[in-house]
């Protein structure tokens, strides 16, 4: 987490302790409070039949790892702008977010705290997809049988889609 040593606002030294019922940074001289959010991400589940696309990760960290398609969302885009734009660079594919499933936050010592939202996508033609951008290859696993992910919240945003076809077929 990047530490604001100093108040943004006054210019004067901030103190990082509790405000609010949370540790947060604040300056007692002006009384600004400097709320941290996370940063959130498109995380995709695009299916072709009864598998699933991954992307093999071309950089750190976690290169050569397998993981969800998907990224940072932009400012001024929705999850489901940043969705599209996303599976476009890595895959080359077009496609409509259909569904936010569910999601997962957690600490990242590069980007601190991430907020991963899972989409459901729809993809217009399977035909045009070339791994581009920070995608390595890309490769298709049967819902029973995908590798243990680089994320843990990618492991969990895909559990949480197959627990979401299990109770569709109840
Ligand atoms: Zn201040």
């Amino acid at each position: 987490m990047k530490k604001l040593i100093y108040c943004s606002q006054c210019s004067k030294k901030n103190s990082y302790s509790n405000k609010d019922g949370e540790i947060r940074y604040h300056c007692k001289n002006c009384k600004s409070i400097h709320y941290q959010n996370p940063k959130p991400t498109a995380t995709l589940i695009c299916i072709k039949n009864d598998e699933i696309l991954l992307v093999k990760r071309a950089f750190e960290p976690a290169k050569g790892e397998w993981s969800l398609p998907g990224g940072f969302i932009e400012l001024g885009e929705t999850p489901e702008d940043a969705a599209k734009r996303e599976l476009k660079e890595e895959t080359n594919l077009d496609g409509e977010a259909v569904q936010l499933i569910g999601s997962c936050s957690h600490f990242n010592s590069i980007f601190g705290d991430v907020l991963l939202l899972g989409l459901t996508m729809k993809i217009d033609n399977w035909e045009n997809l070339i791994p581009g951008d920070d995608a390595q290859s890309a490769g298709f696993f049967k819902l029973k049988d995908t590798p243990i992910m680089a994320f843990e919240c990618h492991n969990k945003i895909l559990s949480i889609y197959k627990k979401s076809l299990s109770k569709l077929s109840i």
